[in-house]
């Protein structure tokens, strides 16, 4: 299946060509049709599905047909997009600009809260078709009398599993009424719980179309993956040692915990090793500063937590650094998945001290594969044991502070600041392929010798498969990821942030 098969206009088809996608993603393809016909959807899928495009696509379609034929107030509101982040608030405008870059007309532009509402008002005023805002911002619009939603014809809530971790749930429910019941309802989470489902079944019409993508369980074959054994000690100065590689030009090096974020940034820094933390302690602005300046290339180490980068999309990451290795397996499926976009090569380094060795066996069994341990490295020791994919050993998983994930915050929404007014613009994305040839890595290190996934499409592989009608009532197929522990999670499988 490509685009050419989903009914899409012209300026959208070439817009996406642009943007150098040629197949659909297994939600796009699922949900595209169906948006196209008006239909209300439940689709269980996470970031890194694609499942952005899954929307905007259609929807900028059905907004440029219909503002073809009939006579809408000008500049109403007649897309609202709700999501719990700045970051991917902005991504999600910048898609709205990208892909409906040869539809001049619609005009949009993204709120979120924490710095001055001042160029936020100036943008409504002036009016916009597609308003994407974080849930705390836009009720403190409504309530001040700038935003009208008396227009709006589809409404979307994205990731509805994160908003109820950060506590939006509230907010989401005032703004609700302020909608036309008459609508299209496009309802996107990662996971299911029963409270999700309750508020999908109050906001969406009955019997809406439900897609889901599997979980993602496999890496890309662009991505060379190896495992450093290292004593925890060790861990600091094996990342000073791994960042003399001049090959590595951008790196996303994960932690597991906010606070561990912060140690790594300080321990860096005492080496006159520049770097940036972005987690969900630091403020809105020092977190968008960070991301901007590691997508300039002024930032050369972005470390970040789970929560934190998801939704990051920077072209030409090198390489990521798993300097603490995850406690879910998927999760080390979607980290190693921001390098390696595209086609373009990238490099997966994982430290693993004695305690995580039980997070890599999961991991290694999910993707089916041997990681390769890498050895030339001062820092190699005898003291933590490599772990066999094929291997019956029964590797005791740590209690305490690795093992047990810290409680959700909120992370976003109503802090923060700044507005990127759409207006028709393009949009910061390239998409395209980046890079072209592949980094070293830090010593020569073999690619992978077969991709995961076994017989899976290309796009079926990065993005998730799709065709898994999902079982909303509660059991968790589809989208989810990492149903094996989430009780450690009380319920929630936001953990490792
Ligand atoms: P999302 O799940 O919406 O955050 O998308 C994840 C990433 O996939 C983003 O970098 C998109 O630009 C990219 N993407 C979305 N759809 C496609 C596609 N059909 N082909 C290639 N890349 C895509």
């Amino acid at each position: 299946m490509t685009f050419d098969d989903l009914n899409l206009i012209d300026p959208i088809l070439n817009a996406l060509k642009e943007e150098g996608y040629t197949t659909p993603t297994p939600i796009q393809e699922q949900a595209i049709p169906h948006v196209l016909e008006g239909k209300d959807l439940l689709g269980v899928a996470q970031t890194g599905t694609g499942k952005t495009a899954a929307f905007t696509v259609p929807i900028l379609q059905v907004l440029h047909r219909t503002a073809q034929v009939s006579n809408h107030a000008p500049r109403a509101i007649r897309c609202l997009v709700l999501t719990p982040t700045r970051e991917l608030a902005i991504q999600i405008n910048e898609s709205f600009g990208a892909y409906g870059r040869h539809l001049s007309q619609i005009r949009h532009t993204v709120i979120f809260g924490g710095v001055s509402q001042g160029s936020q008002v100036a943008q409504l005023k002036r009016g916009v078709e597609v308003l994407i805002a974080t849930p705390g911002r836009l009720l403190d619009l409504m309530n001040q009398g700038f935003v009208d939603l008396r227009q709006v014809e589809v409404f979307v809530l994205d990731e509805a599993d994160r908003m109820l971790d950060m506590g939006f749930i509230n907010d989401i429910k005032r703004i609700l009424p302020k909608l036309p019941t008459k609508r299209q309802t496009l309802f996107f989470s990662a996971t299911m719980p029963d409270q999700i489902q309750e508020l999908a079944s109050t906001i969406l019409r009955p019997n809406p179309i439900r897609v889901a993508v599997t979980p993602v369980s496999s890496t890309a074959e662009t991505v060379t993956q190896s495992v450093f054994l290292v004593e925890n000690n060790d861990k600091p100065a094996l990342l000073r040692h791994i960042l003399q590689d001049k090959a590595i030009k951008r790196v996303l090096v994960f932690t597991r915990t906010k606070h561990g974020a912060d140690k790594v940034v300080k321990a860096l820094a005492t080496h006159q090793i520049p770097a940036e933390a972005i987690h969900g302690n630091k403020s809105q602005n020092h977190r968008q500063r960070a991301l901007s300046n590691f997508k300039a290339g002024s930032t050369r180490v972005l470390v970040a937590t789970d929560i934190a980068a998801r939704g990051i999309d920077v072209d030409e990451l090198t390489h990521v650094i798993n300097y603490e290795i995850p406690n879910e397996p998927e999760t080390y499926v979607h980290r190693i998945g921001r390098t390696g976009r595209a086609g373009a090569f990238g490099t997966a380094f994982s430290f693993v001290e004695d305690e995580e060795r039980a997070y890599l066996q999961d991991i290694q069994k999910l993707i089916s594969r041997q990681i390769e341990v890498e050895n030339e490295h001062p820092f190699k020791t005898s003291h933590v044991k490599p772990v066999m994919l094929h291997g019956n050993e029964r590797i005791v998983r740590p209690k305490g502070p690795a093992g047990r994930p810290q409680r959700p915050s909120r992370e976003g929404g109503s802090g923060g600041g700044g507005v990127r007014a759409g207006g028709g613009q393009g949009g910061g994305r390239s998409g395209g392929a980046s890079g072209g040839s592949r980094p070293s890595g830090g010593g020569e290190r073999s690619r992978p010798a077969a991709p995961a996934g076994g017989g899976q499409s290309d796009t079926a592989r990065r993005f998730g498969s799709g065709g898994a009608r999902v079982n909303v009532g509660g059991s968790r197929e589809g989208g989810d990821q990492g149903g094996r522990r989430r009780g450690d999670a009380g319920g929630s499988r936001r953990g490792s942030f």
